[in-house]
């Protein structure tokens, strides 16, 4: 899950990152409005959290500016307690949800999940290739039939590849995107991952080695195999 956060106010932004990444949820952050529209814009997003009062460029503008450029990722304001009249219109501008400040940051996940439910329904939330299915939502694995215990971290490294089956996934493009930021790229925490996530997998024992949904491909990095 791949959340956009535009807040301003530091303490709000570090207390939501350190809570969605506890959950295992990627975040990306952007401080002023003017970032934050453009990377809303530019990006994939399965959700926008969005601040009202921002240096720049205003939340109202910015959702306004989406929903007019036809982009329907499911959006969240964040309020302070006086703005009524902005959360009015934020809702009748096409947001999907608000909370007021000050609130916690357990509430704001469970908002987004809900929205996420409700936007996108079953289909899209789950994830089903061959015998692997992952529900992105409750965050479960199973690998025919029998739980997966993935970390957040392995969880997100297979739903991004998993998310394209075919197409390989260079170790840079992988530590991007699961990891967040840039790594030396001679680090091998990929194949390390991708070793653990592999051992938990052979240990249901539901398949031999050689079944592994994940595929190395040699000199250039990982892909999820195609099914038929
Ligand atoms: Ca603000």
């Amino acid at each position: 899950m791949n959340v956009l956060l535009v807040e301003d106010e530091q303490k709000i932004a570090g207390f939501v990152a350190a809570g969605f990444k506890e959950q295992g949820f990627l975040l990306e952050h952007c401080d002023n409005g003017i970032d934050g529209f453009d990377r809303a814009s530019n990006g994939v997003f399965d959700a926008i959290v969005l601040d009202i009062m921002l240096p720049g460029r205003d939340g109202i503008s910015i959702l306004k500016g989406l929903r007019k450029a036809g982009n329907a990722t499911p959006i969240i304001l964040l309020t302070a307690r006086n703005e009524l009249d902005d959360r009015l219109e934020g809702l009748a501008l096409g947001a999907d949800d608000y909370l007021a400040k000050p609130f916690f940051v357990e509430e704001l996940i469970a908002r987004v999940l809900a929205l996420l439910r409700r936007v996108s329904g079953e289909r899209q939330n789950v994830l089903l290739v061959g015998d692997l299915r992952l529900d992105r939502i409750s965050r479960e694995a199973t690998w025919c039939g029998h739980t997966v215990d993935l970390t957040g971290r392995e969880f997100n490294l297979i739903e991004y590849l998993m998310r394209s089956p075919g197409r390989v996934f260079t170790r840079t493009q992988i530590l991007e995107h699961v990891w967040g930021y840039d790594f030396d790229p001679s680090t091998n925490v990929v194949d390390v991952c991708i070793q653990r996530i592999r051992k938990k997998m052979s240990a249901i024992g539901a398949s031999d080695e050689g079944e592994s949904p994940i595929e190395s491909v040699r000199g250039v990095g990982y892909r999820f195999r195609k099914l038929a």
